[in-house]
């Protein structure tokens, strides 16, 4: 009875765990998505509480209440906009354990060939993930400095101590009872976690949290074979190509190879080339920009990391439903890195409940700016910036935008001319049809509303 409880119990899990990845892939579907994934948890922990005739329950319902205390309230009292270190926090606490487990192994089993392959892989993995993620937790709730810390000959340390690691790992390979390599090995995988984020600024934290939810995900796939338990094995595998896709797509849109990313210190190039001239633009009120919103047919919004600073989410929606009782068409354009986290802005969109089909994506909103009569960009500066097209040696250049200023008029609601993360000027600023509307973007998409009120 049991043994044909225990596969069916993983297999459901497993496609519990599948159909998540792909029903978050909408914001329609995305919450079935957290459904089945708890599903297909609880299945594979019961699972596993069937495969091994468990003696005694003590510690398993110690720590079932200790983890739901920490657990239920994080998720209750987190705000939005702090997902991306208790993302951080989450992978190093699921890396620990899959290093500590993969340790407990090597001392009460002392594995030999392929199993001591996946336990010494398991085991790097684990522990660098662990520290590299406090780290990026630390940088992201700003505990730690945020700029990139660099000293010279940096990345020949950081790559000397890793093969040191890996070359203590192939040792214990080839002889596991050598076991005083294990601590030394475990420890330059800690310190490697340690020196690879160090020279990583705060702002690129979101894609090194992508890269290393990949890692832990890796780890537990090759704690799935040194245990030979095939639904780690599955999970691990679709947590670690989830985590390099998201990567992937996340460089691809900044138009960033992951060498740059991860070895390059970007944030150090920020202040370089952050000069900005003294040019003249055209501003205007919340009246002004009431009127002209108002005396349009098509209105595309262009949300960015001011908005998410702001938290204008909620006045950006009752702005949506005044525009769109008065028969304007209001559409949302969704750059993949507007903001600081991937999603960033569906997120609050949907905090807002702005309806999901008016959340269009970039390739499908450029060829409609031409028609749009108002570009309303709220707080977003490097997704809209010509430079990526015109200027070649631009940090951004090549970094696919949001085309607003083929728009009839650009309206930009920011506080100053202040660039954004990349740190440059926008030309967009400074064209004819453009209007800048300087204010904090809760603050000023708040007095349009009241303006567009007041003239019903
Ligand atoms: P940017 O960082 O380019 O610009 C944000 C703008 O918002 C600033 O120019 C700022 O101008 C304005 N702003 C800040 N606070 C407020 C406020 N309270 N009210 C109104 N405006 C405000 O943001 P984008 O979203 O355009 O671009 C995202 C950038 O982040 C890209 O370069 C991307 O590559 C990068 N990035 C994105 C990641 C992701 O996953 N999404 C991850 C890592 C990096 P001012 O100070 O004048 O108000």
């Amino acid at each position: 009875m049991m043994e044909n409880l225990l596969p069916l119990c993983y297999m459901l899990a497993a496609a519990g765990f599948i159909l998540a990845i792909k029903w978050m892939n909408s914001p329609a579907t995305a919450r079935r998505g957290v459904i089945a994934g708890e599903l297909g948890m609880l299945l594979a922990v019961v699972g596993t509480l069937l495969r091994f005739e468990v003696v005694d329950y003590t510690w398993i319902m110690i720590a079932f209440f200790l983890g739901s205390a920490i657990g239920v309230p994080l998720a209750y009292l987190m705000p939005m906009t702090a997902v991306p270190q208790r993302t951080a926090i989450s992978h190093a606490f699921g890396a620990l354990a899959s290093a500590l487990i993969g340790t407990a192994e090597y001392y009460r089993h002392t594995p030999h060939g392929f199993t001591m392959l996946a336990l010494v892989l398991e085991t790097l993995l684990g522990f660098l993930t662990f520290t590299a993620s406090l780290m990026a937790f630390g940088k992201l709730q700003e505990i730690l400095p945020t700029r990139p810390i660099t000293y010279k000959g940096q990345n020949i340390v950081n790559l000397m101590l890793f093969v040191t690691a890996v070359g203590l790992g192939i040792a214990l390979i080839f002889s596991p009872e050598t076991t005083w390599l294990f601590p030394i090995f475990a420890g330059l995988s800690l310190l490697f976690g340690v020196s690879l984020i160090i020279p990583i600024g705060g702002a690129d934290m979101p894609t090194v949290i992508a890269l290393l939810n990949s890692y832990a995900g890796l780890s537990a796939s090759a704690m799935g074979f040194a245990l030979d338990n095939k639904l780690l094995i599955i999970a691990g595998a679709l947590d670690g190509s989830s985590g390099l896709i998201l990567a992937i797509i996340m460089c691809k849109a900044m138009n960033r190879s992951f060498a740059n990313v991860l070895f390059g210190a970007f944030g150090q190039v920020q202040t370089s080339s952050g000069k900005i001239e003294a040019r003249p633009v055209r501003s205007a009120s919340p009246e002004e920009a009431a009127e002209m919103l108002d005396a349009a047919r098509s209105v595309i919004v262009i949300p960015g990391y001011g908005m998410a600073v702001a938290q204008a989410q909620h006045k950006l929606r009752e702005l949506f439903d005044v525009l769109t009782k008065r028969g304007i068409d209001v559409r949302f354009a969704i750059h993949p890195v507007a903001g600081r986290m991937p999603g960033h802005m569906n997120v609050l969109l949907a905090e807002a409940d702005v309806p999901y089909d008016k959340l269009i994506e970039m390739d499908e909103i450029n060829p409609e700016f031409p028609m749009a009569d108002v570009a309303l960009v709220i707080g977003a500066n490097d997704v809209v910036n010509p430079a990526a097209k015109n200027v070649k040696d631009s940090p951004i250049a090549g970094m696919p935008i949001l085309e607003a200023y083929r728009a009839r008029t650009v309206m930009v609601i920011k506080r100053s001319m202040s660039a954004g993360f990349a740190g440059i000027d926008n030309e967009l600023y400074y064209m004819d049809n453009t209007l800048m509307l300087f204010g904090d973007a809760k603050v000023f998409v708040g007095s349009i509303v009241k303006e567009l009120n007041a003239n019903k």
